[in-house]
């Protein structure tokens, strides 16, 4: 052998041995008979996603648990006119909302990946199935951020890996929604100061029907916080778990209000210390300090 080619060979290896590993284990590296299988359906108009839907789900699987994820059985399709991905209305199954197009994979990863972090926190819901929408809405969009970024790092073992254009056009989708909202003079839910305020945030925040323009300003009011929490999410996967844990938190409903608004998180990091870290970061971001609450209040 030529021993100049060696470093050629040895990449050839590489590459020809991580492909039959993932041709053995399937290209989304899932196991076989796994019970995510059984949980969740592919509607026809989602079913030519198959193999990108696994991979997303074993990124998700691999930070909420296998188990988490198939907790709950679910259909999953998606409806090109629909103006936004939904599954709040029925939990056994999941609307995505995507158009043809240029960004097509982009806004499947995108869209999975905020709905599976609703799945994944109804799975562990502590309260009844109530949760505090504004609160649950920005992680989720964070997940989404997360989803697309945590896809783009693996393309290699992407059911996609050979065309690259793919992951190039996936990677501008998540720079352009990092650009576009952690700079420009969006307000941030920080300026929230009053309980009716905070009560108008919450009922938009996944978009109410027939106002899906009013869900779309509050998810602006949204966006710096839901970039500072992509970004604390990167730093810190293992702890993103713990997000699952929210509804043990929540505080009695306010007086007028459908659902309870706030967070305790000093009474989370109390609860959970091995988190305290991540759990104060979090609150760090989406305290409202604009909006002083006594307990007559709530
Ligand atoms: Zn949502």
């Amino acid at each position: 052998m030529n021993l100049s080619s060696w470093p050629q060979c040895r990449l050839l290896f590489t590459v020809i041995s991580g492909l039959i590993a993932d041709s053995l284990i399937g290209c989304s590296g899932m196991v076989k008979n796994d019970r995510r299988r059984e949980a969740w359906a592919l509607d026809a108009s989602v079913v030519q996603n198959e193999d990108l839907f696994w991979f997303v789900m074993n990124k998700f699987s691999s930070v909420f648990g296998s188990d988490v994820m198939s907790a709950q059985a679910v259909t999953l399709y998606n409806d090109p006119g629909a103006r936004c991905p939904m599954n709040v209305l029925d939990p056994a199954s999941i609307r995505l909302a995507m158009p043809s197009g240029m960004n097509f994979w982009s806004q499947f990863v995108y869209q999975l990946s905020h709905e599976l972090t609703h799945y994944a926190i109804r799975q562990r819901n502590q309260a009844g199935g109530i949760g505090v929408r504004w609160f649950e809405e920005t992680i989720c969009e964070a997940m989404a951020l997360w989803g697309l970024r945590v896809v783009c790092d693996d393309w290699r073992r992407s059911p996609y890996f050979d065309r690259p254009i793919y992951q190039f056009q996936m990677r501008k989708y998540l720079e352009d929604e990092l650009r576009d909202n952690a700079s420009g003079d969006l307000t941030p839910f920080h300026d929230v100061s009053s309980i009716d305020e905070l009560v108008e945030l919450d009922r938009l925040a996944e978009g109410e029907p027939g106002d899906p323009l009013g869900a779309m300003h509050q998810r602006d009011r949204r966006a710096r916080e839901r970039v500072a929490l992509y970004d604390l999410l990167m730093r810190r996967r293992s702890d993103i778990k713990v997000l699952l844990d929210y509804t043990r938190h929540i505080q009695p409903v306010p007086s007028g209000a459908r659902d309870p608004l706030f967070i305790d998180f000093v009474e989370w990091q109390r609860n959970d210390v091995a988190h305290q870290d991540f759990i104060r970061e979090l609150g760090g971001i989406m305290e409202l300090p604009g909006l002083t609450v006594d307990s007559s209040e709530v």
